[in-house]
This record gives structure tokens, C-alpha cells and sequence, in this order.
């Protein structure tokens, strides 16, 4: 989407702020022409609040030169409208510097210390500031008292600010981040701010209804509920929400206390009405503030708890990994020496029948000096190939040295134990193994033993006739028993 250029925002933004001051300048009360609330002001702090500093001046200029018009055509008049657009436009200055440091570009994303500075700036500072520029002003052209211009001023645009600026600015991010998302230039779930939209509403019509009904009796004590309302929204409301609902309250209960309805009825209470919707902003907005960061922290903990269950399962994975690869022989992916003596050990603790073979491949060094190293890794792969499909599943059959093997053969006697071995001897025999040098034949020896309560003794044993074998010509097996 094109920028829409400056001089046009300006002077669309000096067009409604004209006309929210000349609507304000309808409802104005007391002789100095004093707004009950202040709107235009706060939301012309929030405009400034979301723009570049370098568009501050025209957007100033524009605006106050809108006040002085506003002024003349439907308040006390030219002379008058000097001073308060003078006045107008420092506060709207200084709020709007005030919010950039305390509500910061991320708001609520602040501080409880900021919220207490922002606070002390818009109730107390800037408005008093603004009130004694326009006081001073009317005064000094002899068009109204001053008291009663600097109380009247001090105490709607007090409230003004406090009670719409933050919701002004929460309510300009969030249309800047639809704008984004519209645009495609946000992705993801940034712009829902995960509440449902009709709890949102439910809240909004409650606080409605709820001021309007405190608004229209005459007992005092009624008055806690919009208070607790707006405190209830604050923690459990999303921030928009909740930063609307000083503002709801101050619509409602300074129009009704002006016409006469309410606790504040009496039109010298005007001012308790006032004081009321600020003290609701005041309450509320420090709980929202803390809400907000305790959500983040809940959201930075349940980030932070997810990473760490995501890293703890790599390391079960890593360390499944590296006990895996500390127990398996590279070369010929069978159980090494450490997980087949492990087994082993196993074994000999239990009372099953059971045999141990240890199987050395015959003149296997000749094959290295003939055809290399790769031709017999490729010997010693066939061979675990083999061995893998010559004994059952519930056998272990393990590389326990270079050119040596060794199976647990369970449940046998000595007697199936040299059979089944047997057939292994005369598969491999009569294999005629292909490697990248050409084709190989070779033979095993084998020597086998039982296990009994000592798998070392066992096998000792098969060594032992492992050598008889070897001594007695090789490609044969030999029984220790
Ligand atoms: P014998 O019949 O008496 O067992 O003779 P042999 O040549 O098989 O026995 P010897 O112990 O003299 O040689 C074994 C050879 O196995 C020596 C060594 O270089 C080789 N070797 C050990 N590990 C590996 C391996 O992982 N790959 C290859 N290619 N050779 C290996
Ligand atoms: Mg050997
Ligand atoms: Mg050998």
C-alpha cells in the first residue's frame, strides 16, 4: 500500500481533531469554555505517540491552528482560542513525550515506576501546566475567572488523558499491527492477543451497563462496583479491553453527572464524577501493567520450559546414540566385546543349558596381504552376514577381536551346539565372497564350551579348542568338553 503522503495525514488529522473540539465546544461548561473530558487532546498524545518525532511540528501547527478555528466558530471566540490552542497543544506535546517514555513503543510492555511517572504526568503535571497557559490567557482578556478556568481545565483534561491515552495507544498498535498483517508483513498469531472476542464484548456491555445503572441511582456505595469491574478487567481482560474501561466509565458518569443523575447529582459534585472515572484509571492501570508482565513471564517460562524438554529429549536421544555406538562394532554392526562379554556375564548367571563358540577366520592375514585391507573388511562383513542368518534370534553372536567371533548359543547341548556350528563352517567354506579385488575363499575354525557359573573360564575354554582345531588344520571346530 502507497504511504499516504504527510501533508495529507496532517491535514486529515487537523480536520477531526477540528471537529472533536468543536463537538467538545457544544458540551463545554463553566465561563471559561471548559470541555467536561478532554478527548481530542489524548488522542492527538496517542497519534503522536505512534508517529515519527520529524512529523510532531506539522501535526501541531495543524491542530492548533484547528483549535483556534474551533474556538471562534463554536466556543468563547478568536481572542480566547489563542491562548487555549497554545495551551492545548504543549500538553498534547508533553503527554505525548511522556507516554513515549513510559508506555514505551510496546505498551503495556513497561514498568510499575513508569505507569506511577505516567500517572503523576497526566493528573497531576501536564494538565496543571496546560491550565495555568489557558487561565493566564482568559484572564489576562478579561473573558473568564481565573480559578475557575484553571479548575475546570486542570480536572477534564486530567481525566481526558488519563483515562484515554493508554487505551488510544493499545487501540493505534493494534490497528497498525491488523494494518501489518493485512499487508503480510506480520505472520503467525502476533495480532490475535488470545482472547475471545466475546468475553472482550461481554466485558465491555457489563461495564456499560454497570456505570450507567451506579450512574442513574443516588446511593454512594453502588460506586464500587464499576471500580472492581475495572480492576476485574485488569487481570483477567486483554489490555485493550481493560484500558477502555476508565474511559467507558468516564463517558458515562461525567454526561449523567452533569445532567443531574447520580451519587455526584448536585452540579457542584460535577468534579467528584470526575475525580471518580480518574480514580478508576488509576486503580486499574498498575494492574494491567503487572497482568501484562506476568503474562510475558508466563509465556517466557513456558518458552523457556519447552526448550529445555526439547533438549533433554536430544540428549535421551544422544545418549541412546553413543550407548548404542559404544556397544556395536562398526565394521560389521555386531554387538562388540564389552556388550557381548556383558551378555555373557548374563548368561552364565542363569541356569539354561547354554554354549559358548569362538570362531577365528583361517589365514585371514593372506587375504589382507593379498588384496588389501578393504577386501577383508569386505571378508569380515560377509562373514557377520552369515553368522547373523546361521543362528537363531535368541543366539549372541558378537565380533570380540579383529578377525575373531563368538556366539552364545542358548538353550543347546554341546552336541546341537557343534552342529549348528558345523553348518556355519560349510556355508562359509563353499561362499565364494566378492570383494572390490576380486573373489575370496575362506575358511573358520571354531572351538566351542559350555557355559557354567564362569563365562571367563568358558571362555578360556573355547580359546582352547579353538587352538586344538587351528592345530589340527583349520577349517574345522573342536569341542572343549
Ligand atoms: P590364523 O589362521 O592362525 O588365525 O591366521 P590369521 O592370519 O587369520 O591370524 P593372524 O592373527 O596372524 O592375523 C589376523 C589379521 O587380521 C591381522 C590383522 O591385520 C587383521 N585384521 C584385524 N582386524 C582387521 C580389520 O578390521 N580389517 C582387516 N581388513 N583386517 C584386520
Ligand atoms: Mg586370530
Ligand atoms: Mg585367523
Amino acid at each position: 500500500m502507497a504511504r499516504i503522503p504527510a501533508p495529507v495525514a496532517v491535514l486529515a488529522v487537523a480536520l477531526l481533531y477540528f471537529c472533536g473540539a468543536a463537538l467538545t465546544c457544544q458540551f463545554e461548561r463553566w465561563h471559561g469554555g471548559v470541555a467536561i473530558i478532554w478527548f481530542p487532546g489524548a488522542l492527538l498524545a496517542a497519534w503522536l505517540h505512534a508517529c515519527p518525532r520529524r512529523d510532531w511540528a506539522a501535526l501541531l501547527l495543524a491542530c492548533g491552528l484547528a483549535n483556534v478555528l474551533a474556538a471562534a466558530w463554536c466556543g468563547p471566540g478568536w481572542m480566547p482560542g489563542v491562548p487555549i490552542a497554545l495551551a492545548n497543544m504543549v500538553e498534547v506535546a508533553a503527554a505525548a513525550t511522556l507516554a513515549r517514555h513510559a508506555l514505551r513503543a510496546h505498551w503495556p510492555d513497561t514498568t510499575l515506576e513508569l505507569v506511577a511517572l505516567f500517572l503523576l504526568g497526566t493528573l497531576l503535571v501536564i494538565p496543571a501546566c496546560g491550565a495555568l497557559i489557558a487561565a493566564t490567557g482568559a484572564h489576562a482578556i478579561g473573558h473568564a475567572g481565573f480559578v475557575a478556568v484553571f479548575r475546570g481545565w486542570m480536572l477534564g483534561h486530567a481525566v481526558g488523558l488519563v483515562a484515554v491515552l493508554p487505551f488510544a495507544v493499545v487501540a493505534l498498535a493494534r490497528l497498525r499491527e491488523a494494518g501489518e498483517a493485512v499487508l503480510g508483513r506480520r505472520t503467525g498469531d502476533q495480532g490475535g492477543h488470545g482472547h475471545p472476542r466475546v468475553a472482550s464484548m461481554l466485558m465491555v456491555t457489563t461495564m456499560a451497563l454497570l456505570t450507567t445503572c451506579v450512574f442513574v441511582q443516588y446511593e454512594d456505595w453502588p460506586l464500587a462496583a464499576p471500580l472492581l469491574f475495572a480492576l476485574f478487567a485488569a487481570v483477567w481482560g486483554d489490555v485493550l479491553i481493560a484500558t477502555a474501561m476508565p474511559m467507558l466509565v468516564a463517558l458515562i458518569a461525567a454526561p449523567l453527572t452533569l445532567a443531574g443523575y447520580g451519587p455526584f447529582a448536585d452540579a457542584d459534585h460535577v468534579p467528584l464524577g470526575l475525580l471518580y472515572a480518574g480514580l478508576v484509571a488509576c486503580g486499574s492501570l498498575p494492574v494491567v501493567v503487572e497482568q501484562a508482565r506476568r503474562r510475558r513471564e508466563i509465556a517466557r517460562l513456558s518458552h523457556s520450559a519447552a526448550h529445555f524438554q526439547a533438549l533433554s529429549a536430544r540428549a535421551d536421544s544422544l545418549i541412546d546414540e553413543l550407548r548404542r555406538e559404544a556397544q556395536t562394532d562398526p565394521l560389521t554392526g555386531l554387538p562388540n566385546r564389552r556388550a557381548f562379554y556383558a551378555g555373557l556375564a548374563v548368561h552364565a548367571a542363569s541356569d539354561e543349558p547354554t554354549c559358548v563358540a569362538m570362531i577365528d577366520i583361517d589365514h585371514f592375514k593372506r587375504v589382507n596381504d593379498r588384496l588389501g585391507h578393504a577386501a577383508g573388511d569386505a571378508v569380515l562383513r560377509r562373514f557377520a552376514e552369515l553368522a547373523r542368518s546361521s543362528f537363531r534370534a535368541i543366539d549372541v553372536v558378537g565380533r570380540i577381536g579383529g578377525e575373531e567371533f563368538a556366539v552364545i548359543l542358548r538353550d543347546v547341548s554341546v552336541e546341537q551346539a557343534c552342529r549348528i556350528c558345523q553348518r556355519l563352517t560349510d556355508r562359509f567354506a563353499g561362499t565364494q565372497i566378492e570383494t572390490p579385488f576380486g573373489p575370496v575363499c575362506v575358511t573358520i575354525s571354531t572351538g566351542i564350551a559350555v557355559i557354567g557359573r564362569d563365562g571367563d573360564a568358558a571362555m578360556a575354554a573355547a580359546d582352547q579348542a579353538l587352538y586344538e582345531a587351528k592345530r589340527a588344520g583349520r577349517a574345522r571346530l573342536a569341542s572343549a568338553a
